[in-house]
């Protein structure tokens, strides 16, 4: 579904990625892990075209997608959640949500896809009128999942939905991710929270200063003596 070939991306004269490959099959979970600087938000932005890659492809759906601007993803199907949530503060739940419906083919199922968020996150169906600078963290995080989905994405990709989540909280993201999954969405999952990634992605990356320094199953990475020492604590 999506094929990440060789990109190398700059920051002015600063490179951020060194020859990032990458692939995301239908159907999958697949995790990008790394710490903090590694480069993970780096190839999601260039992936959703706000970065422009200097060298190397990104096809999507077996066409090239990494010269098109970042405003035709949402149409072509693909759905980024960014890291920090940005959401419309002085907006209530539901206006949030309807935000994310705003391309022709999402706007025609909103109500439809209302309801599958609701049933999803449905803490957010009791938040629906409150406004979202009011909600907490673990809430604002949900909707800006819940948000992602209002697009009706064939995938998805999240960048550090847990951040600075508590770990009940984090526990519950997982689950939701989880949940979209089996209705059917394909994830691009970015995350530093290592352990919960890897254990519930098909397949795995590990990002370090901006290359790509291991790949496999989810369980191999777990099993990894690398990743065990450098992310794991063991
Ligand atoms: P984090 O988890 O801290 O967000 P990350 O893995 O997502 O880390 P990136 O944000 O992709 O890392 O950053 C990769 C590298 O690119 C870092 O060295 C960072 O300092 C650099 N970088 C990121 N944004 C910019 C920018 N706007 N200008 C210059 N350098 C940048």
């Amino acid at each position: 579904m999506l094929k990440i070939g060789g990109i190398d991306v700059y920051y002015g004269d600063v490179q951020a990625l060194w020859n990032v490959s990458l692939q995301v099959n239908k159907g999958e979970i697949v995790t990008l892990v790394g710490a903090n600087g590694a480069g993970k938000t780096t190839t999601v932005k260039t992936i959703s075209g706000l970065l422009k890659a200097a060298r190397g492809s990104i096809e999507f759906e077996g066409e090239r997608i990494d010269d098109k601007p970042a405003h035709e993803m949402a149409s072509r199907g693909i759905a980024h959640v960014p890291e920090g949530r940005r959401l419309f503060p002085l907006m209530t739940v539901k206006e949030n949500l309807e935000m994310g419906a705003m391309i022709s083919e999402a706007k025609k199922h909103r109500g439809e896809t209302l309801e599958q968020v609701y049933k999803i996150l449905p803490r957010l169906k009791e938040r629906e009128v409150q406004m979202a600078e009011t909600l907490s963290g673990g809430e604002q995080q949900m909707l800006a999942i819940g948000r992602g989905i209002m697009a009706r994405p064939r995938l998805l990709l999240l960048d550090e939905p847990s951040l600075g989540l508590a770990p009940i909280l984090v526990q519950q993201i997982f689950d939701t991710i989880r949940h979209i999954h089996e209705e059917g969405v394909t994830l691009l999952l970015i995350e530093q929270n290592v352990r919960r990634a890897l254990s519930i992605a098909d397949r795995a990356y590990v990002l370090e200063n901006g290359r790509i320094v291991l790949n496999g199953t989810g369980q191999e990475l777990l099993e990894s003596d690398h990743v065990k020492r450098a992310y794991l604590g063991l």
